[in-house]
């Protein structure tokens, strides 16, 4: 054998703490705002929300924080996950440069999303919560906390956007078969969503608009909590054990990555595998490049701007400081729906905003040619959402070869693309479209954003 292609680690070796980059960052991250007040919120503001062991890590100067025991022994389901090193298509690129990828799709959802669907059943559970309520986009956020919730036997109430649940079936059969109970959105079941659907019975729904309705939902119930699925600091706190073991792994291979890259929806697997390795460069232990991809259609790291908006359509959460296209912004119908968001995670749109990261926006079309591509030689399906960061690890990997220089690059293989096959089967018939930058809807959607101080 020439080298090797896998990269496992044993069960001991699952994280025993969360890495939480805000100890190491120069700079403290913006607070929160209260959308009436203007003024930062405080942990009662989000206890109608949020169990008191998540607020706390959302606020948490600690570096590590431990992972629970349960926790750690749910992740042992499918974690450590595997790091591979991309051999059959670094020879089908004829590149110099060696290529790694994390992947993600092992864990019984098929997504990175479990890593933190898991702690938050189980603090929610801690505290008492009988039930969560969330948003799912393609549905890969709502399979995953469905999945947690039967762990940790809580009821879990999902609003898909309704375009998906139309187009992805197979996704809400599985979150059911979990036990979720699944409603398109917006839906007859929340005051917002029946306004939104007095006005535009046959709206597409968006992650913002269902967003506001699991909040309402569980802002209404005593027993209830909403969980989100990224964006937030304790999201990216979970993600963690990505990059951490991802370190681990790259030791074994004996390499350093020169690029580490990821796909942006929220921020979450982008952060999740990058931040641990961030944190060495803060500490100035090594340096790396950090790339974030995003699609066209919804470029809020490469066009938005760096302003406090809300995380939903509704206007019912706290204002954020974040790379946004405005909260009213509603992505076109791209197949990687879990990158169809208007906003981004404070913490990877500070780092953007400092130049610790940089971005880049690329099409849906090239970005399935990279997806095929890279299972016609590695043989795994990316959901539509890695084929991002298997776009920008390809292009980075050609510059080399084109360079004549060997280089290292690691990327985020967050999920497998089996429940998105109609978005295949249409890019294999010619059919899929590009969406040019939506220059003038995001222009009309950055005029309502709050006026806000900061
Ligand atoms: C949800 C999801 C994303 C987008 O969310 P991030 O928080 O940016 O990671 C990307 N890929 C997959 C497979 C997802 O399920």
């Amino acid at each position: 054998m020439t080298s090797q292609t896998k990269f496992v680690l044993s069960e001991d070796r699952i994280p025993r703490v969360w890495y939480n980059i805000a100890a190491d960052l120069p700079w403290p991250p913006p607070p929160p705002l209260h959308p009436g007040t203007g003024q930062p919120i405080g942990p009662a503001d989000l206890a109608p929300l949020f169990p008191m062991a998540l607020i706390g890590q959302e606020v948490s100067a600690e570096r590590e924080i431990g992972i629970p025991d349960p926790v750690r022994e749910a992740y042992a389901l499918y974690r450590p996950s595997p790091l591979y090193r991309a051999h059959r298509l670094e020879r089908a690129l004829d590149t110099p440069a060696h290529i790694y990828y994390k992947y993600e799709g092992v864990s019984p959802a098929g997504s990175h999303k479990p890593n933190t669907a898991i702690p938050q059943a189980f603090f929610n559970r801690e505290e008492g919560m009988r039930r969560l309520t969330t948003e799912t986009g393609a549905g890969q956020w709502g399979s995953a906390l469905a999945f947690a919730g039967a762990l940790f036997g809580l009821e879990v109430k999902v609003y898909m956007v309704r375009a998906s649940y139309d187009q992805k079936p197979y996704r809400r059969n599985l979150m059911e078969v979990y036990g979720a109970s699944v409603v398109a959105s917006p839906s007859p079941d929340t005051n917002y969503g029946r306004r939104v659907l007095a006005e535009t019975p046959d709206s597409p729904g968006s992650l913002g608009m269902a967003i506001s309705e699991a909040v309402e939902d569980a802002v209404g119930r005593d027993d209830t909590h909403y969980s989100l699925g990224s964006v937030l600091n304790h999201v990216l706190l979970h993600q963690t054990v990505i990059g951490q073991e991802a370190l681990e792994q790259m030791a074994l291979a004996g390499e350093e990555p020169d690029t580490i890259i990821g796909c942006t929806g929220g921020g979450s697997n982008f952060a999740g595998l990058a931040f641990p390795f961030l944190g060495r460069q803060l500490r100035g232990e090594a340096a790396y490049r950090f790339i974030a991809v995003e699609p066209e259609a919804a470029p809020s790291l490469t066009r938005g701007v760096y302003a406090y908006d809300f995380g939903d359509t509704g206007r019912l959460t706290p204002l954020v400081k974040m790379h946004t296209l405005g909260h009213d912004f509603i992505p076109e119908p791209i197949h990687a729906g879990g990158l169809r968001y208007h906003g981004m995670a404070p913490l990877v749109s500070l780092l953007k905003e400092r130049g610790l990261i940089e971005a880049r926006a690329v099409h849906q079309r090239a970005t399935f040619e990279a997806g095929v591509r890279f299972a016609r030689v590695e043989g795994i399906l990316p959901a539509p959402e890695p084929t991002h960061a298997i776009k920008v690890a390809i292009d980075e990997a050609l510059r080399a070869k084109a360079e004549g220089r060997p280089t290292v690059i690691l990327f985020n293989l967050c999920g497998h693309g089996h429940f998105d096959l109609s978005a295949y089967e249409r890019h294999l018939a010619g059919r899929l479209e590009d969406y040019e930058y939506p220059a003038e809807k995001v222009a009309a959607a950055l005029e309502a954003l709050p006026v806000v101080a900061g």
